[in-house]
């Protein structure tokens, strides 16, 4: 068209499309997953909205928030209509092809690699799945603050879009016209959609129709030919002898009437919009869970989620959640995770999605988790700022932590390979199944513990509760993972403090001189290998009335040994030498000292010093 304006899809969001274009990904099926995600996004943006200004809906039709799925036969054309927020002119060029997200060429790399697309909708650049079954796209959308436009590609680098003035107004919302490839007719099969659609809109909370064929009987004038007698079923042949007694008298009267079929077309509502979170916890089954999970996470890969907490708060503040541990860390967790500022906790009040940006309801350490809350003592004709700020969401958040953290605790009580003690047995008889609890914590541990780890050095309040979540290798652990709970059980009759000593692996603390007299005493020393763990035992003082100590540091007490005076006393001379002809710029005393067994001396690092490790950590940070 003469009147559309030219655009360049952003290099990688080019890219992107290429390599779905040319996908021999079998399941194509999933561009209507993220077709019917993105429509019930922007009707959760118009709903939200509207919470606050009624007038925002408008009147009749577009006041329905519902999806609309119509096949074209005839045309080649599946289109999937909301009366969702719609986008401006401006938002057509932002969102749907100029500016990449920050999940873009990550998501490009990983198809490269692994040429899964099912994770698409978790990169947040899953409305271009579109091209693995339509070579041409539309995408009608009317804004509230602008005109009707057209937004169209062919997936050949560019796109267009032009001010709507041939098509129906939509009134408010977006439709997205898919021109069919010829290898994806199957798309307009009406079967084959209704039984898509509802897989994947389980838990899509707005109704969506398609515009679906009927076979209706009608009751037309009978002729006299009755030669199509031979197709009337068993039933209507009884019927008919009933009649036939009547018909003595009643015969003249009334005209004979015949049923014939017809083809009719309606709108057929297909998912049932009740939602999962409001269902009482013993009715909701795994598999129903590993669903929900999956269409939250939008990851739909064969993964289930390590665990769940699906609880009702009461009192005072009263809401609904359902948490979930991911099988997997999301590929950018740690990477930004001082500056980031997504959660991935779903916000309700009332049944109206709120948000999924909202942070003050999970601590940022917590932020890995995914589930969803919804409160009925929040207001809901408040805005996103008010909100933020009352005070009932102190308490949802310290409600949320304490079930986070008994779900993790959870984990590691189910698994037949963390512990032996009692409780933890009679925890796993009752769950049963074995196999595929065993060596789950490790699992979770190996994806998340960072995550404890820096929820120790934040939360001061929970510090305990996280410090029983800790697992590390030690001198004694043979190569897993142990807790403090099991140092403490192994603890020597006498010992005060639990030990440990920082370092870059496990092979280069085994060879440290420090360890040399505790292992020949036989104590347990607890190796600290991540760069985070100097961080974390700033702030980890003690567990269970047990100090920690690092035994790199000065103030190691190993029992007094009866020959420390008379040894302290024959080495003055020496110490003393030492301490005049090492420049004190450098060291702060030079002591006789029971922690050695074959090295004839050690730098120790004062009690409030950067512990060796630490010196090294700091300055690779600073190079
Ligand atoms: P995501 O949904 O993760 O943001 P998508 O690639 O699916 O990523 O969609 C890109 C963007 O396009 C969305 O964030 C949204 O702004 C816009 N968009 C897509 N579909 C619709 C729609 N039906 N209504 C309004 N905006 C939409
Ligand atoms: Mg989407």
């Amino acid at each position: 068209r003469s009147s559309a304006e030219k655009f360049e899809f952003q290099a990688e969001v080019s890219r992107l499309m290429d390599i779905i274009i040319n996908s021999l990904y079998s399941n194509k099926d999933i561009f209507l997953r993220e077709l019917i995600s993105n429509a019930s996004d922007a009707l959760d943006k118009i709903r939200f909205l509207s919470l606050t200004d009624k007038e925002i809906l408008g009147e009749g039709d577009n006041s329905k928030l519902e999806i609309q799925i119509k096949l074209d036969k005839e045309n080649k054309v599946l289109s999937i209509r909301d009366r969702g927020i719609g986008m401006t002119k401006e938002d057509l060029v932002k969102n749907l092809g100029t500016i990449a997200k920050s999940g873009t060429s990550a998501f490009v790399e990983k198809m490269q690699t692994s040429g899964d697309l099912n994770l698409i909708g978790q990169f947040g650049v899953g409305f271009y799945s579109v091209y693995l079954v339509a070579d041409y796209v539309e995408v009608i959308s009317k804004h509230n603050d602008d005109k009707q436009h057209v937004w169209e590609s062919k997936a050949d680098g560019a796109f267009a879009i032009s001010e709507d003035t041939w098509n129906e107004p939509l009134g408010r919302g977006t439709e997205i016209r898919l021109h069919l490839r010829d290898e994806a007719q199957e798309y307009l099969e009406e079967g084959k959609l209704k039984d898509l659609v509802k897989r994947y809109s389980e838990f899509i909370n707005f109704p969506i129709y398609i515009w679906g064929s009927k076979e209706i009987d009608v009751e037309v004038p009978a002729d006299e030919d009755e030669s199509n007698d031979g197709e009337e079923s068993p039933e209507d042949k009884s019927e008919e002898e009933d009649d036939a007694e009547k018909s003595e008298d009643e015969d003249s009267e009334k005209p004979k009437t015949k049923k014939v079929k017809e083809t009719t077309y309606e709108w057929e509502l297909l998912n049932d919009v009740k939602a999962i979170w409001l269902r009482s916890p013993k009715e909701v089954t795994e598999e129903e869970y590993t669903k929900f999970y999956r269409s939250l996470a939008k990851d739909f890969s064969d993964d289930k989620p390590m665990a769940w907490s699906h609880f009702n708060a009461e009192g005072d503040v009263e809401f609904k959640a359902v948490l979930f541990v991911p099988p997997k860390a999301p590929h950018d967790l740690y990477e930004s995770y001082y500056n980031s500022k997504k959660s991935n906790l779903k916000l309700y009040v009332r049944r109206v999605f709120i948000s999924d940006e909202f942070d003050e309801l999970l601590p940022k350490y917590l932020s890995f988790l995914l589930g969803l809350v919804d409160s009925d003592t929040l207001p809901l004709n408040v805005s996103r700022e008010m909100l933020q700020q009352h005070s009932s969401l102190k308490t949802i958040k310290k409600k949320l932590i304490r079930k986070a953290l008994d779900m993790i605790r959870k984990i590691a009580e189910e698994d037949p390979d963390e512990s032996s003690d009692k409780e933890k047995k009679d925890a796993q008889k009752s769950s049963g199944d074995d196999d595929e609890k065993k060596g789950q914590y490790t699992r979770f541990w190996n994806e998340f513990g960072k995550s404890i780890k820096l929820g120790i050095i934040e939360d001061a309040t929970n510090r305990n509760r996280l410090a029983k979540l800790l697992r590390f290798e030690s001198s004694k652990s043979d190569g897993k993972l142990t807790s403090l709970d099991q140092y403490i059980s192994r603890m020597k009759s006498g010992q005060k403090d639990i030990f440990y000593i920082t370092g870059s692996s496990k092979e280069q603390l085994e060879k440290s001189p420090f360890l040399e007299r505790l292992k020949k005493k036989n104590y347990e020393v607890i190796f600290f290998t991540d760069p985070v763990d100097e961080y974390l035992m700033q702030y980890l003082m003690d567990y269970e009335d047990k100090k920690f100590q690092n035994v790199s540091k000065e103030g190691l007490k190993l029992g007094k040994d009866s020959k420390d005076k008379e040894l302290k006393e024959s080495f003055k001379d020496l110490t003393k030498w030492w301490k005049t002809h090492l420049s004190f710029d450098n060291v702060d005393d030079v002591k006789v000292s029971n922690r050695l067994d074959n090295t004839p001396c050690v730098v120790v690092t004062s009690k409030y010093g950067w512990s060796a490790n630490m010196e090294r950590i700091m300055q690779s940070q600073t190079l």
